[in-house]
């Protein structure tokens, strides 16, 4: 529903317990959780109704969380496992104490989007078994929350952006001014306000300044709302800055992917071929790492190639395996030819370097048994970039290019907070009344990302962060 706004020159004025900005995922989660807490509840969404969800609605929404060894995933996944993972791979720069907590009530988080009921995927393959997807992927998610939280009787106001933060007397955050369809209105929040409304990645000018020259051209892979505002009021207003402002999720994107909301459009099959660049050289191995560890990093060395592209490379011996399709969405068909040559040709890229790189790849490959489902350490030996697990010779055709490029899914820098998903201030202390989920939270994700955590951590700090300040409208 529309919140009327105020007569010429003043804005209208509203009270609430809870005020949430931003319905995505964290959003939601903080109030539905709310509303179960009994507290009054307001959503304000910046989008239209037809585009609510934020990137939470782009996603598969794979969700990372403890569980027992099943079918899909043949040994126990605990909370030190994934706590362990999420610190090596942001190679001990996240904050402990925040990622202690996803890790502990991640698994909660799921059973409670379960009992409200969320259907899940069946395990995902190769890669350890630890994630799982909602059926209905995130739009199905997002939908399912909305009619949850308007059965409870949370209001929501689409098309309606906060675009500052009420500040107290008593020198904590009192709530929003926002530009409704209508135009301003002022929304109190007794309990407390929380920014889930995402990270700066939909913003150019905000990419610009602080992630480089470069990232104008990045495709954007979610929702064209996030731009970043919600961390400038905070900052604004006394907040401290925290993460790795300068880097971003990413994933490797078929080159031919919509310049914006281009959803699920990721390759995630490469570990199966090779990538080369317009010279026709390889420049890294993708054979590193399982591909969840890899995706985040690799697509940023695509983007550092002459031209911003690269060339993914295949032959029938991947492609016909079934893994090869369940982890490739097409865009378009893949370039196929007989010949290497040909390929080359196609790919505009000098034959002759195409070919001595083929040529040296394949006379490096090592014997040994080629299974997805591990590092199986089948390698090449002699050549620089290597590739340490996964190599198979390229020799069976026809052979495929399909062109790859990085884009930018959300941004790392955010704000600091505690484990009660609170803002902390400049001077260390927590901004009374301010709490931020999702995407906002800087610390968690450094240099690379670990898959499926970005909606788990939403939907644990959402909640965390609903109940906290439903209790502090009761005074607590
Ligand atoms: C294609 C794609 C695939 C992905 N796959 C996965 C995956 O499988 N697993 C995973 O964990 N993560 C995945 N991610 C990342 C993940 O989806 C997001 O990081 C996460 O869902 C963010 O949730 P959020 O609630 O913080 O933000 P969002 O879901 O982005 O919600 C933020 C909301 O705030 C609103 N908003 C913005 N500014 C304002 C304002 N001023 N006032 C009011 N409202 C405002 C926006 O309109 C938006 O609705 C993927 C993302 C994309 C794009």
């Amino acid at each position: 529903m529309p919140l009327p706004a105020g007569s010429p020159g003043a804005a209208a004025t509203y009270e609430t317990d809870v005020l949430v900005v931003g319905g995505g995922i964290a959003g939601l989660s903080a109030a539905v959780e709310a509303r179960q807490h009994g507290a009054d509840v307001i959503l304000i969404e910046k989008a239209p109704r037809e585009h609510r969800g934020g990137n939470t609605r782009f996603a598969d929404a794979q969700m990372r969380f403890p569980h027992e060894a099943d079918a899909y995933g043949p040994r126990d996944y605990t909370a030190d496992d994934m706590f362990d993972d999420l610190m090596r791979i942001s190679r001990g720069r996240a904050n402990r104490d925040l990622v202690r907590t996803l890790c502990d009530n991640a698994r909660a988080a799921a059973e409670w989007l379960t009992a409200l009921g969320l259907e899940w995927e069946a395990g995902y393959p190769h890669t350890a078994g630890y994630r799982r997807s909602p059926k209905a992927g995130g739009q199905g998610l997002v939908d399912l929350l909305y009619r949850r939280l308007e059965g409870l009787g949370g209001i929501v106001s689409y098309e309606t952006a906060a675009v500052d933060l009420l500040l107290a007397s008593g020198g904590g955050i009192a709530g929003v001014r926002a530009r409704g369809p209508e135009g301003l209105i002022d929304l109190h929040a007794r309990g407390g306000t929380i920014l889930a409304c995402g990270g700066f990645q939909a913003s150019v000018e905000m990419r610009v300044r602080y992630l480089g020259r470069f990232s104008d051209a990045l495709i954007l892979r979610g929702s064209r709302y996030n731009t970043g505002e919600g961390l400038m009021m905070a900052i604004a207003a006394g907040a401290q800055p925290a993460g790795q402002w300068g880097d971003y999720h990413s994933a490797v994107l078929d080159a031919r992917s919509p310049r914006i909301e281009c959803g699920v459009t990721a390759l995630y099959n490469y570990q199966m071929g090779i990538f080369v660049n317009r010279e026709g050289r390889r420049f890294l191995d993708e054979g590193e790492d399982f591909r969840d560890h890899t995706y985040v990093r690799f697509s940023k060395h695509i983007v550092e190639q002459a031209g911003g592209q690269a060339w993914c490379i295949f032959d029938q011996k991947a492609f016909q395996r079934e893994e090869f399709a369940r982890a490739w969405r097409p865009v378009g068909p893949p370039l196929q030819s007989d010949t290497l040559e040909g390929l080359a040709r196609q790919m505009d890229v000098p034959a002759e370097n195409f070919l001595e790189t083929v040529a040296a790849f394949n006379a490096a490959v090592q014997p040994g048994d080629y299974d997805l489902d591990r590092l199986d350490g089948k390698r090449t030996l002699g050549i620089y970039p290597p590739k340490s697990n996964w190599a198979l010779p390229i020799d069976t055709p026809p052979y495929l290019a399909i062109p790859v490029t990085g884009g930018i899914t959300f941004t790392f820098g955010g704000l600091k907070c505690d484990t009660s998903a609170r803002v902390i201030d400049t001077r260390g202390q927590p901004l009374p009344g301010l709490y931020a989920a999702g995407e906002p939270m800087g610390e968690f994700f450094y240099d690379n990302y670990p898959g499926a955590t970005s909606v788990i951590r939403g939907c644990v700090f959402g909640r965390i962060a609903g109940a906290h300040a439903a209790s502090r409208a009761r005074g607590g």
